[in-house]
């Protein structure tokens, strides 16, 4: 029996008691002026569903039911959209066919398969949780949600989605797309993100699951929903097979749902990067285990300083992570990124080392490598576009590839 007080959600000072034979409500108080609204929406799984089967989209995660796969698609699926995921789901699991496979593999190759999809630390915990599925469950996805929870990157609702789409288990989910069409669906007037209305969306995924007789379908369409018509800035309630269920088309409030709570100003970091050139050969580093883009490799460099030019810049920032001197050179490119929760714009250099055994202070590891082997490392996205710039400088260049400092550095 489940107790969820809903008062932080506006509703009302209620108690309601669940269980899955039915719920029970207690009687409102008599100064309640707002309608109790109902958990419960009979027919809605049914015509959900229904809509699914007609409308789905052809998705290649969708015809398998092998848990490894599935697993690949939830991951890859975390905060990017599907026209980007497909190519990468595809060459990931030719590449990495098996958990067995994908365990083996050096970290290296994992992250060159996930080069570009940004979020790395999803490819780092794709990479522990096979090796932890290869030493604790036989090299298979295991099938209870305790276990699958365990795993490395796999929250509640991505379990839960895998032992339903590969296990053929019943278990609510509560991703971003699911977030959305309940707080939508309950006219839910906080933000998603407090604890108690996380907690509240639980119960309501719960309750609207189990009136379900096909979990597969309905998880799917729910999520689907959420992708399709009930996006976050233009829901097409005219369109939608739920409608006569949703508190918020109905209020009229769909386009304030989810709340969104104020967000801070971005702010924006301007970073000088080097090419470090000596002998024909470049310096790239790795990046920390731990952290932002941990295990990908790049060009080292830093954040602009004030009132410090972008040259300045790369010989500070050289001489404080590397301890070498430097002369600076023409400028490669200029690349716009946005994280998360910062924006960068990166300027990167043609350098030549002048002094000082380069030691990485900040760094995993460094390598010098010809132009050509360069790509045989990841790299953060705005590091492969200074790549391509750099490779289209040296093609146009009449200089042999092998020693392109004559006339590439006029420094
Ligand atoms: S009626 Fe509109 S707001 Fe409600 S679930 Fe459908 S698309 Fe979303």
């Amino acid at each position: 029996m489940l107790q969820i007080n809903f008062s932080t959600l506006s509703l009302l000072n209620t108690t309601v008691s669940l269980g899955y034979g039915g719920f029970m409500k207690k009687a409102p108080k008599p100064n309640d002026a707002k309608p109790i609204p109902s958990l419960y929406k009979q027919g809605f799984a049914t015509a959900l569903q229904d809509w699914y089967r007609l409308n789905c989209r052809d998705l290649p995660w969708r015809n398998t039911n092998d848990p490894y796969a599935i697993w690949v698609s939830e991951i890859m699926l975390q905060q990017t959209q599907v026209a980007t995921v497909i190519p990468y789901y595809g060459r990931f699991l030719q590449q990495f066919p098996t958990i067995e496979a994908l365990a083996k593999a050096p970290q290296s190759a994992v992250l060159k398969a996930w080069e570009g999809l940004g979020y790395y630390s999803r490819g780092r915990n794709l990479h522990k949780a096979a090796q932890h599925m290869m030493a604790h469950h036989g090299g298979k996805f295991p099938k209870t949600l305790e276990e699958a929870e365990a795993l490395c990157g796999v929250g509640k609702s991505t379990a839960g989605a895998i032992l339903t789409f590969g296990h053929g288990q019943k278990h609510p989910l509560l991703d971003g797309n699911v977030k959305r069409v309940l707080s939508r669906l309950y006219d839910v007037d906080t933000p998603p993100a407090e604890t108690a209305t996380t907690k509240a969306m639980w119960t309501y995924s719960e309750v609207l699951l189990e009136e379900s007789d096909d979990a597969y379908t309905y998880n799917q369409a729910i999520m689907e929903l959420g992708a399709t018509l009930c996006t976050p800035n233009n829901p097409q309630c005219l369109l939608c097979p739920v409608k006569q269920w949703c508190d918020a088309a109905a209020a009229g409030t769909q386009h304030e749902r989810p709340v969104k709570v104020a967000k801070a100003p971005v702010p924006h970091f301007h970073i000088g990067a080097a090419v470090i050139w000596h002998n024909g050969k470049i310096l790239i580093q790795q990046r920390p285990q731990k952290g932002l883009l941990g295990g990908l490799w790049e060009f080292p460099g830093g954040k602009q300083e004030a009132n410090e030019t972008l040259e300045e810049t790369v010989h500070r920032e050289l001489q404080e992570e590397l301890g070498i001197a430097v002369t600076v050179g023409k400028k490669i490119a200029t690349v716009k990124h946005a994280y998360s929760h910062f924006k960068i714009t990166l300027h990167a250099y043609h350098t030549q080392w002048v002094s000082g055994e380069p030691t990485p202070k900040c760094a995993d590891a460094m390598a010098w490598v010809l132009p050509t082997e360069l790509r045989q490392y990841a790299y953060p996205k705005a590091n492969l576009r200074v790549i391509d710039a750099l490779e289209e400088g040296l093609a146009a260049s009449k200089t042999p590839k092998e020693s392109p400092n004559a006339t590439l550095l006029p420094v």
